[in-house]
């Protein structure tokens, strides 16, 4: 049982705002527990809290605030309290910041207000056309619980005006129910379980972890098309079996309909949903239904780990060593490494499903601390593609051309034969420089250290680390000559009108991030190319994401070694995950593919090593180098980022912290830097960043923590601890 508070008692209550510590306050008429959401009075507002232990006590007793009213029927439970607390510890954020991520969900503790819900009457329907009696089926499923007319009209396939005529005729009723109703059931039967092959043991494998219950992760590797999702949703239907709740977290940008129709088929109805794009009521809806148990499966972005679900038997973190589960503002964590820690709170299994692991998935699984299952080939008769370099040396391109005569060929083939062929280039917009042809000066942010980048469909130029824009300049800003200003190298955009030149028959799509509205628009745009209305599509990274287009049997990456540039040591590890998931679009149905990787540097041993496909070899080799060098995954990390207006305050406050290194020695951590951070200005702030490395075994973040406290920032200051950063 959980603690409880009478009325007056002392308590203490963790608030969503930055305190820095839990504040005292007493017990409201009728008492209240550990864990209870309630609202208390701080100044002159309301905020919200949770009751997170007794008070403290030990100053002025008559000073102390009741408690406003306990918000909600159900408390945060105990698990959900020692997660936060840990990921707070953990990334070293504030306690009220990881409390602000688990309620994000407005309208907490208002009275739930109404709406209208449909049910299954007594009465028979004056006449029974298909679509009517599909509606009464539907409600017949649900088994007496209440609908929404939209959900109703949806599942049964029917017009909103078809559920109103039966209403009128009484076979089915119409009443007002609370607003936040269970989703529809998942059956776990509905379609029963097809795997073949490794699918198989792998399958069981997940399904028996799930049966047992308890913790433990699973690293489920396959290239893309091996069944990997068909595999995880058989763990899916056996922790729905148990009666748990299941959570798969997809790339934002991948919640795609295509996963939502596939739940649908299998289990006969769709799972919740939870990210950016739902409207707030669903997101109070999802918030209660998870913690009451009404919301069997949610399929989310990242944040839904924060959900406060009653009973997690299975969380899936699909696509894992995708950089997007990353976060880095505000809470700086990874998805990835939260859900491992929830699970091993809550006791549930997890499941990282990637054709390319993260080098750390890896490592846990060679060290076996995870479970490793492999597919082997792809589903049915599909295969991976062949892969070949196109040496650019060669090529002798004319300047302003990008695509290699051997690459146009092997396109030009394709768009007579009705195949698809996606040229992959990982640049947004027109050119990624504008420079003037009279004096070199190139456009840059005003706020940023970012050069512009010219989007000719929004005729305009956009900072891609703001989102500011300005007009393209007839003079130059800088020698003021006019009709000099140049675009320097290929974006997406440039692409599109080399592609129609060159193949003036095809049919193109662009796919990139920025040219659609909404998720909606770009989902449109996908349907189309899946459907065969494209012959030739160009796109950025966000066609490496899971998309599934059967007619495609060529890739071309237009320049396979912009990855590898720079200094970053996971360069090679992103570049080689990259490539392998771009050239595994291809050749998914019975057509084998083929991928084209354009290369000034053929030899690399990274490039040799995507062509060669002898995977576990480069992972060893990448293993070693981190070894040797003591970084990610076999040494830690931590990024200390310091932003300012004042670009001498944050290098003098940066070199004062680099001083003070004490506390960091002696745990034998070592500090580099002040020095400008990955981007070095944003939004007008001038950033600087600290690394810190110590030994895998190392006490960190107690460092860490002990470390910062000896300073404290000046007050237009930021700082930020990212543990783990993604660049080092
Ligand atoms: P991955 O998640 O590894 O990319 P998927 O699970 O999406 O692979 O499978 C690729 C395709 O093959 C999908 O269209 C899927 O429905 C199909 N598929 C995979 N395994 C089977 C199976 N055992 N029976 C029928 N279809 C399958
Ligand atoms: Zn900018």
């Amino acid at each position: 049982m959980t603690a409880q508070f009478a009325e007056g008692d002392l308590v203490g209550i963790l608030t969503t705002e930055p305190l820095g510590r839990v504040l005292d306050y007493r017990a409201p008429e009728g008492g209240c527990g550990l864990g209870d959401y309630v609202e208390v009075p701080l100044g002159p507002r309301r905020v919200l809290g949770v009751v997170w232990g007794p008070g403290e006590g030990g100053y002025d007793l008559a000073k102390v605030r009741p408690v406003t009213r306990v918000l909600e029927a159900l408390p945060m439970r105990d698990e959900m309290r020692a997660f936060l607390a840990r990921a707070s510890e953990y990334t070293l954020t504030p306690l009220a910041s990881m409390l602000r991520l688990s309620t994000r969900a407005p309208g907490l503790g208002e009275p739930p207000s109404t709406r209208r819900v449909y049910r299954l009457g007594d009465a028979e329907p004056s006449r029974a056309t298909d679509a009517r009696l599909r509606v009464l089926d539907t409600l017949r499923a649900y088994g007496g619980a209440a609908v929404t007319l939209a959900e109703l009209s949806a599942e049964a396939g029917v017009t909103t005006s078809v559920v109103k005529g039966l209403v009128k005729s009484g076979a089915v009723l119409e009443e007002d129910a609370p607003r936040d109703l269970p989703y529809p059931p998942l059956d776990p039967e509905m379609q029963g379980a097809r795997l073949a092959g490794d699918q198989i043991a792998a399958g069981d494998a997940l399904v028996a972890a799930v049966a047992m219950g308890g913790y433990g992760t699973t690293l489920l590797k396959g290239v893309t098309g091996s069944g990997k999702t068909e595999v995880y949703l058989e763990a899916v239907a056996e922790c729905l079996r148990q009666g748990r709740q299941a959570l798969v977290l997809l790339p934002e940008i991948a919640l795609t309909s295509e996963f939502l129709t596939r739940v649908e088929a299998r289990f006969g109805a769709r799972p919740a949903e939870w990210h950016s794009g739902i409207t707030s009521t669903e997101r109070r809806r999802l918030w209660r239904m998870v913690g009451e148990g009404g919301a069997q499966f949610v399929v989310g972005a990242r944040s839904a780990l924060f959900l406060p679900f009653r009973d997690l038997g299975l969380i899936v973190v699909d696509e894992e060593h995708d950089t997007s589960y990353k976060q880095e503002e505000v809470v700086f964590y990874n998805a990835r490494d939260m859900a491992v820690l929830r699970a091993s709170i809550c006791g549930c299994q997890v499941v990282l499903a990637s054709a390319t692991p993260s080098l750390e998935s890896w490592a846990n699984a060679d060290a076996g601390k995870y479970t490793r299952l492999d597919l082997g080939a792809r589903f049915g008769v599909a295969q991976m593609p062949e892969m070949h370099a196109i040496d650019m040396r060669a090529e002798q391109l004319p300047s302003n051309r990008w695509i290699s005569g051997t690459l146009a060929r092997s396109v030009e083939a394709r768009v007579a034969r009705g195949e698809q062929s996606l040229l992959f280039l990982n640049r947004r917009g027109y050119a990624p420089v504008t420079i003037c042809r009279a004096c070199g000066h190139q456009i840059g942010c005003d706020d940023c250290d970012a050069r512009m980048v010219e989007h000719r469909f929004l005729k305009r130029l956009v900072c891609h680390q703001c989102g500011a824009t300005k007009p393209m300049p007839v003079a130059c800003p800088s020698c003021k000559v006019e009709g000099k200003m140049a675009p320097v190298g290929p974006g997406v955009e440039r692409m599109a009108e080399e592609v129609a030149e060159r193949f003036p028959e095809a049919r193109v799509a662009v796919l990139s991030s920025d040219l659609f509205g909404s998720a909606r628009a770009l989902k449109e745009q996908i349907g189309v190319i899946a459907a065969g209305g494209a012959d030739i599509i160009i796109g950025t990274q966000i066609v490496a994401k899971g998309h599934n287009f059967p007619l495609l049997t060529l890739v071309g990456v237009i320049d396979a070694d912009l990855g590898l540039q720079g200094s970053d040591l996971r360069a090679a590890e992103r570049t080689f995950q990259l490539m392998r998931q771009v050239a595994g679009r291809a050749g998914r149905a019975e057509k084998r593919g083929v991928a084209l990787l354009q290369s000034y540097q053929p030899e690399h041993p990274v490039i040799r090593a995507i062509l060669g496909g002898d995977e576990e070899a480069f992972w060893r080799a990448e293993a070693a180098e981190r070894r040797a060098a003591g970084v990610p995954p076999y040494g830690r990390m931590a990024g200390i980022i310091l932003s300012s207006p004042d670009v001498a305050q944050v290098f003098d406050f940066g070199g004062e912290l680099a001083r003070r290194d004490g506390p960091l020695r002696r745990i034998g951590a070592q500090v580099f830097g002040p020095a400008p951070a990955p981007i070095a200005r944003v939004r007008g702030r001038h950033r600087v960043r600290l690394l810190v490395k110590a030994d895998k075994g190392a006490p960190l973040q107690a460092a860490l923590a002990e470390w910062l406290a000896q300073l404290k920032p000046p007050n237009n200051l930021r700082l930020a601890v990212d543990i783990d950063p993604q660049s080092f």
